[in-house]
């Protein structure tokens, strides 16, 4: 089910008309649907039925909202984190230590300290000297680092080369072929407890074709480890299922997923990690706007909201498609720009696109913005950064307030000697 829905012709979330939203807490604002993360949640977990000792890290990174984590904590989620401060998340959240991976391509020595001080259920290495690392720092505090190895299967996942990751010119994971000997150096050093190896090829995936590619290498690699004498424990698949963005869009559902997996691993016998992020939280929510003015244009108009790069950047950095539609719709279809008030010409979000006809002072979403978006915000141009309300049912609250830029500008100091 859309929670985002239209009753008497207008948008609601749930039970909250979005213009009540807008009067309350202003725009824009990102607004977020706790069934739909809850619905998205469950769906996921329900695909992977079939699949033996199955464990979820949500990528915190797509949407790493305090309240949301609490939420997807309460479905038994875990989270994948790729920062100290996405572990402070994870653990403010209430999610157990012992649920969280960690990884990333920088891990400074730091925070594998503060993954160590966490008690963190996994650690996922993405380099021979960070596993060198995290064994000293462990064995000087007289513990074990539980740890994968992350590899690069050299695939390419046929998704927007900003978020591939699995091409072995990428900067992530070791070189496949190199793992074996990798594996076996790290695997004897004391305070790593080397347990498996880990993937994560890239995001927006549409075809199942490339992660099974992928899967089928890492099969391979279990079999070679375990040749050589190594107990694999534990193998991470990391996340990247796709999400419909815009009509036409055929994502791969959960349970085609789940199937794929289970047709692959079944033999495997290992705990399975798993680390959806987009699929949980792209279609929980929505950027909420207000056009500003309609500007006459050479071709098309530009219709000017007051959301902007900074509010939703996917399509400046990727350029991303994000449906625009009216709060209360015209039935009147114009084709138009639209494009927020920042000096950049990056900073469109459509153009000739055909909309419903709006006017100034009017309210509008772009849809599926639930993942990636508040999170990669920014306060250029000097804007505010953008608040977030989560709605459930018919209650909503402000989860994150917006940051005025008189706030930033307070956090800047001019010295004495200028
Ligand atoms: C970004 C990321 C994910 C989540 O990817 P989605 O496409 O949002 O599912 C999972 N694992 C790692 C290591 C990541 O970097």
């Amino acid at each position: 089910m859309d929670h985002f829905h239209y009753r008497d012709g207008e948008l609601w979330c749930e039970g909250v008309p979005l213009a009540r939203i807008a009067a309350e807490v202003g725009t824009p604002v990102y607004v977020y649907s706790a069934n739909a993360f809850r619905d998205h949640a469950r769906a996921f977990r329900a695909g992977l039925a079939d699949v033996r000792d199955a464990h979820l890290a949500y990528a915190i990174k797509a949407n790493p909202n305090v309240a949301v984590l609490r939420l997807l904590a309460a479905e038994g989620y875990g989270a994948d984190v790729v920062s100290g401060g996405e572990l402070a998340r994870a653990l403010a959240a209430g999610m157990p230590a012992e649920s969280v991976v960690f990884s990333g391509v920088g891990k400074t020595e730091a925070e594998l300290v503060r993954g160590l001080d966490a008690g963190i259920g996994q650690f996922n290495l993405e380099l021979e000297e960070e596993g060198e690392a995290l064994a000293r720092l462990a064995a000087e505090r007289g513990e074990t680092a539980r740890a994968v190895l992350r590899v690069n299967p050299d695939v390419d996942a046929g998704t927007h080369a900003k978020i591939s990751t699995g091409r072995k010119e990428n900067k992530f994971g070791v070189p496949i072929d190199q793992a074996p000997a990798m594996f076996a150096r790290l695997a004897g050093l004391p305070g790593l407890a080397l347990e498996g190896v880990a993937i994560h090829i890239g995001s927006q995936l549409f075809d199942l074709a490339p992660l099974e590619a992928a899967y089928r290498r890492v099969g391979e690699l279990v079999a070679t480890l375990r040749a050589a004498g190594h107990r694999i424990t534990r193998v991470d698949l990391g996340g990247g299922l796709g999400v419909r963005y815009k009509e036409g869009d055929a994502p791969r559902s959960p349970a085609e997923y789940g199937a794929m997996v289970d047709r692959v691993t079944r033999a495997w016998d290992v705990t399975l990690m798993f680390e959806p992020g987009r699929v949980i939280a792209a279609n929980a929510g929505v950027l909420l706007t207000r056009v500003i003015w309609v500007k006459p244009g050479v071709v098309n108009p530009y219709v000017i909201v007051d959301a902007a790069m900074n509010d939703l950047a996917r399509p400046a950095l990727y350029d991303a498609w994000h449906d625009f539609d009216p709060v209360v719709p015209s039935g009147e279809r114009v084709t138009a720009n639209i494009a927020g008030p920042v000096c950049e010409t990056g900073d469109t979000f459509a153009m000739a696109r055909e909309i419903d006809r709006v006017a100034k002072g009017d309210l509008a979403v772009f849809r599926s913005a639930g993942a990636y978006g508040a999170t990669m915000a920014s306060t250029y141009n000097s804007r505010a950064l953008v608040p977030e309300v989560l709605v459930d049912g018919e209650r909503f609250a402000v989860v994150a307030d917006r940051i005025a830029a008189e706030t930033i500008l307070a956090a800047e100091r001019v010295p004495e000697w200028l």
